[in-house]
């Protein structure tokens, strides 16, 4: 981690972006940059920083033209021109794939052919592979060259050859992790995971029709699609901001009276709850302007680590691809934050942009402190987004939660005593999920979501607000319990906000749901995540025994199900391996009941 970072900016230092009273000089500064860029384009921007009236398709336009300058500005300040145009070069050399999706597969895929005369084995060599290039990557150049060629004998074998591609069973093999020919499916509603019976069961039992995924241990079990793949969506939106029918950002309208649509699932489609600028980001994006996207998506979405892949899927449903697969924004939304967070001070750009992101004109960087406190009460998704917009507004902000909250590590503190030590590389900030401590902070984000979805992001978002000086948060602290409601204000505080969750945990109303075997099933879950039973030195108590019959068809339940089976196994390997370090001095102490249970794990 470099403990300095040099900003190319006349008076502004990396240490202001933390003084609320300097960031108007950084606004002055990206006005000044504006202004000799394009005098047009400012006059338009300070028209509408001032209040000026604009909005859908006009709006849309302008906030993208300054979203581009806006990248430029903060490669420029940090420095980061090399990593920004690395990944511009990945995208572009990409391009040709995603140009014969559009161009060639498409419009040749529907043309009905009887089968092939010649087999897959015997076509596919017939198309030069590039040393230098995967083979999905080397089929899409031998299009692009034979097209520009005008070459129809060429244009005529890889017609051929899609098609023996797509319809035999070697080549569906070969390219079945291709981007370029996996094109959208009708929508079954009432098939949304495609099942087939399990052979040899008379008493129809499904799985999924998918080959099964590999499932070791307590790692992030979904390292995301790469870049290829969110192109591919990215490529696949038809941005449809410019006529102000971008159902994913303001929801699909009902066709009479008011209100929105629902699908046939009855499921309203309210479209994204934050309004979030998807269409416009989708265009920076596909556009090279990943930075100028990161911020269009911050300007309503300030803390989307904790949105996107694995979190919410609202803007898809309300997608106007109604019929066939939606585009697949929270994939696009993740990816463009960790295509940034991956840049050499990527995580500063991010954070830079939390203090100040002058395409949000109601406020356009952080105020300074006011003099007044909230007490909020719950550090999770709700809890810390209220508390970034509080301090946005120049509020001092103290989270406090029932749980125990571990401190931020060492490493990330500088002499002021808060994190603000510049983080040159994001992968310091990150471990392992499987050997991470459960930090307590994030609420339901922390102990209600397994593996599927990468913690790390939550320390991100707990950086953002521990570097701000008017910030707080405590653990082990029960409003009701360990404070009064009557306390609060003799311990400074004006206002208390209540984000504490929907509910109490739920108890069914089962009998014996106490007895030995029975196990609620989100009880299991907390439990898992919040005493790292799954983690390999920790000695908390989870005992758990299969087979299981796992209750219930949601969400929850689809948890239960897979983390029990992980769990399973990594509990039999933690009592083989002690009972090899310390059994044999042990025999005797258990009754018959425990003693056939340890025999069942060690047998
Ligand atoms: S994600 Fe769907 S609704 Fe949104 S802009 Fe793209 S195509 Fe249109």
């Amino acid at each position: 981690m470099a403990s300095t970072l040099q900003l190319n900016l006349d008076g502004f230092e990396y240490e202001d972006v933390y003084r609320a009273s300097q960031l108007p000089l950084l606004d002055a500064r990206f006005d000044a940059w504006l202004a000799g860029r394009d005098g047009a384009l400012r006059a338009r921007y300070r028209d509408y920083r001032n209040g000026g009236a604009s909005v859908g398709p006009e709006e849309s336009s302008l906030l993208i033209a300054v979203a581009c300058e806006l990248e430029d500005f903060l490669v420029a300040a940090f420095g980061v021109g090399e990593s920004r145009d690395g990944l511009r070069a990945a995208q572009e050399r990409d391009a040709v794939v995603h140009a014969f999706k559009r161009e060639f597969v498409k419009r040749r895929i529907r043309k009905q052919r009887t089968q092939p005369a010649r087999d897959f084995a015997e076509l596919d060599p017939l198309i030069p592979s590039r040393p230098d290039a995967d083979r999905e990557w080397s089929v899409a150049r031998f299009w692009a060259d034979a097209a520009q060629a005008g070459n129809d004998a060429q244009l005529a074998l890889l017609e051929e050859w899609l098609h023996a591609a797509c319809h035999s069973d070697a080549g569906r093999a070969a390219t079945s992790d291709w981007v370029s020919l996996a094109l959208p499916q009708t929508t079954d509603y009432f098939k949304l995971v495609p099942v087939v019976a399990v052979p040899g069961e008379d008493a129809g039992r499904v799985e999924g029709a998918a080959a099964p995924r590999r499932r070791d241990g307590f790692d992030l079990t979904d390292t995301r699609p790469g870049l290829r793949h969110a192109m591919d969506q990215v490529d696949y939106c038809v941005y449809c901001h410019d006529h102000s029918g971008d159902f994913c950002s303001s929801g699909f309208p009902a066709k009479e009276g008011e209100g929105f649509r629902s699908n046939p699932l009855e499921v309203p489609l309210s479209g994204c709850p934050l309004e979030e600028r998807i269409s416009e980001a989708h265009v920076l994006k596909r556009d090279g302007y990943t930075l100028g996207a990161l911020a269009m998506i911050m300007l309503d979405n300030p803390l989307l680590p904790a949105t996107g892949h694995r979190i919410c899927n609202d803007c898809m449903k309300s997608c106007i691809y109604q019929k066939q697969d939606p585009v697949n924004i929270p994939e696009i939304e993740t990816r463009i934050l960790t295509d940034v967070l991956g840049w050499r001070w990527g995580f500063e750009l991010y954070f830079t942009l939390t203090q100040w992101n002058p395409l949000n004109r109601a406020r356009p960087y952080r105020l300074p402190y006011n003099g007044r406190n909230t007490l909020c009460v719950g550090a999770g998704p709700a809890g810390f987004n209220l508390a970034h917009h509080l301090l946005q507004e120049g509020f001092g902000v103290v989270i406090v939660d029932g749980l125990k909250i571990e401190p931020l590590p060492p490493e990330l503190f500088d002499a002021s005593g808060r994190p603000t030590k510049p983080v040159e590389d994001v992968k310091d900030l990150y471990q392992p999920l499987d050997a991470r401590t459960n930090s307590g902070f994030g609420g339901v984000a922390e102990y209600g979501i397994t593996v599927r979805w990468d913690k790390n992001f939550l320390t991100l978002i707990r950086l953002v607000l521990e570097r701000q000086p008017a910030f707080r948060v405590y653990g082990g602290i029960r409003l009701g319990g360990t404070i009064m409601l009557e306390d609060v204000p003799a311990l400074g505080f004006d206002h208390v906000t209540l984000a504490t969750g929907a509910g109490r945990p739920t108890v069914l109303p089962v009998r014996n749901n106490m007895a030995r075997g029975m196990r609620q099933a989100s009880d299991f879950l907390m439990a898992l995540q919040l005493t790292g039973a799954a983690k390999r030195d920790s000695l908390a108590n989870l005992q758990v025994r299969l087979p299981a019959v796992v209750i219930g068809g949601g969400l929850t339940s689809i948890d239960t199900a897979t983390e029990v089976q992980a769990y399973y196994i990594r509990q039999v390997e933690k009592v083989l391996a002690r009972w090899e370090a310390v059994g044999e001095t042990r025999a005797g102490l258990f009754d018959a009941y425990e003693q056939g249970v340890l025999d069942e794990f060690l047998a």
